[in-house]
């Protein structure tokens, strides 16, 4: 249950901008702005930029783009401001160090100067004996004299948070319950780089209590730091928000989700084609279980139904084929127009149309689009099922395609079929069906003998789209040109 403290709800997305938009993240996102409309708080975004190696702009900016592209709205934050910013981790630098040199003042932090070889070592030392690496307190009581010695040979000093012993560190998770550390597992913490620039566990504290957060929903993988996270408001003073930290994603063969079970970034799927409706659909689902047996939803019916308290402990799945599932429930509402106008830079990269498309073939296109959508999960798979209806260069898919077409009835099917098609300027796709029909009769064969025949000699492959939409499309000339291509070819 979601608690409001004095009806305040306040949480944040706060992603580091050192890659592609994974969809892990954008599923957090997803949660904090579906809770924040559902309770009528703030969604704040905040970027996490303190790893300079890692961070760019580039990467902000996709964020920025993909979560607009999902429609997920922050109300605070980066590019639109509030009364808490700046809302870039690097552009807070002189608040971080204000909170430090007060946890410095009263002894809750201190310098450390050992090297990253001294704390290899000690690191080894602990792995070799079985114990959890951490550190074991080495410059936790210099005195002024030893610290000014380390000064004088020029070593820079990191801070760090002094640990409190034998500390059971316990809090309310809102999805997982009530979770234990200890204290004494942690070993005192770095919080701000020998470079003056503050670590993930510290700068997100300070941010997340000055920003006033209530609620911290998070991705589960940021569990463990929490604790940590917990000493330092406590140290400072600073009130707890609720931590919720949602499951993993995994792949469908259980494994953390990675590259290899397919595209992993928000932009991958949107080039692929697949509708923001629809990928907010799934990613509400991934890990939240509204009770009942719908599965499509709207924005507005996940912001009604949307609580924590059907989010499971356990990982989701990520289920590729649930994902097509739902989009191409999302592609059927769309106008021809609409899919069309998506398929476009598909069918222009497949080269089956041209940069330029002339006015009077859009007509057509669109009705070439309409007949494969019910073949399609996501618009990249236009062109693959629309090739039939551009190449006349059919060839035959495989022997046994050849063989059908090779059946001597199947020729006078043919030929009847020809013979017909010969009268008329175009046909429609009753007439289609009418005329196989009455040849099938007339030729006393099954439907077997004509309709399949009909669909390989038109495609040369044994599925794809319907012989009514299909021959329409094509119209007689070229329907005429490819039946005798195709019976010529098996001769
Ligand atoms: N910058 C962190 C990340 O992207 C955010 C963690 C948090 O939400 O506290 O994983």
């Amino acid at each position: 249950m979601i608690e409001l403290t004095e009806n305040k709800f306040r949480v944040r997305f706060a992603p580091s901008p050192t890659g592609p938009f994974h969809i892990g993240g954008a599923r957090s996102a997803l949660f904090n702005w579906l809770l924040a409309r559902r309770y009528g708080g703030q969604l704040i975004l905040r970027i996490e930029d303190t790893d300079l190696e890692r961070s760019s702009r580039e990467s902000e900016e996709n964020i920025k783009a993909a979560l607009r592209w999902l429609g997920i709205e922050w109300d605070e934050g980066i590019d639109i401001g509030g009364d808490h910013g700046p809302y870039r981790q690097t552009e807070r630098l002189p608040i971080y160090a204000e909170y430090t040199q007060r946890l410095l003042a009263e002894g809750k932090a201190y310098r450390c100067y050992c090297t990253d070889e001294e704390l290899e070592a000690e690191r080894q030392e602990l792995l070799a004996k079985g114990e959890t690496p951490r550190y074991l307190g080495k410059c936790r009581n210099l005195s002024a004299d030893e610290e000014q010695k380390l000064i004088d040979a020029g070593r820079k000093p990191t801070i760090r948070f002094r640990v409190p012993e034998n500390q059971n560190i316990t809090f309310h998770d809102a999805v997982r319950g009530t979770v234990s550390f200890d204290s004494n597992g942690i070993g005192d913490f770095v919080i701000v780089k020998s470079d003056g620039l503050p670590v993930y566990n510290y700068a997100v504290v300070l941010d997340d209590a000055l920003m006033e957060i209530t609620h911290v929903i998070r991705a589960e993988e940021h569990l463990s730091n929490t604790p940590r996270q917990i000493l330092v408001y406590q140290a400072l003073g600073l009130p707890l928000p609720t931590f919720g930290h949602i499951s993993l994603i995994l792949g469908k063969d259980r494994s953390k989700m990675s590259k290899r079970h397919g595209a992993t970034s928000v932009d991958q799927y949107k080039a692929l084609g697949y509708l923001p409706a629809a990928v907010v659909n799934f990613l509400a689902l991934l890990g939240w279980a509204p009770p009942g047996e719908q599965e499509i939803f709207s924005s507005a019916e996940l912001i009604e139904l949307f609580s924590l308290d059907h989010v499971a402990k356990n990982p989701a799945v990520f289920d590729i084929d649930k994902l097509n599932w739902i989009n191409s429930q999302y592609l059927k509402k769309l106008s021809e127009e609409e899919l069309t106008e998506m398929a476009l830079p598909h069918l222009k990269a497949a080269g089956l149309i041209g940069e330029e498309l002339p006015p009077e073939r859009l007509d057509w296109l669109q009705q070439v689009v309409g007949a494969v959508r019910e073949y399609i999960s996501f618009v990249a798979q236009v062109p693959e099922h629309a090739a039939v209806f551009f190449n006349d260069d059919i060839i035959m898919e495989n022997e046994e395609t050849a063989a059908i077409l090779r059946d001597p009835d199947v020729a006078r099917v043919m030929d009847e079929f020809l013979a017909r098609l010969a009268q008329l300027d175009a046909i429609t796709g009753e007439q289609v069906n009418a005329t196989l029909k009455t040849i099938g009769k007339e030729l006393k064969l099954g439907g077997k003998k004509v309709f399949m025949p009909v669909r390989v000699a038109l495609t040369g492959k044994m599925h794809g789209p319907d012989l009514v939409s299909l021959i329409p499309l094509l119209g007689v000339e070229r329907t005429m040109s490819r039946i005798r291509h195709s019976m010529a070819l098996v001769k």
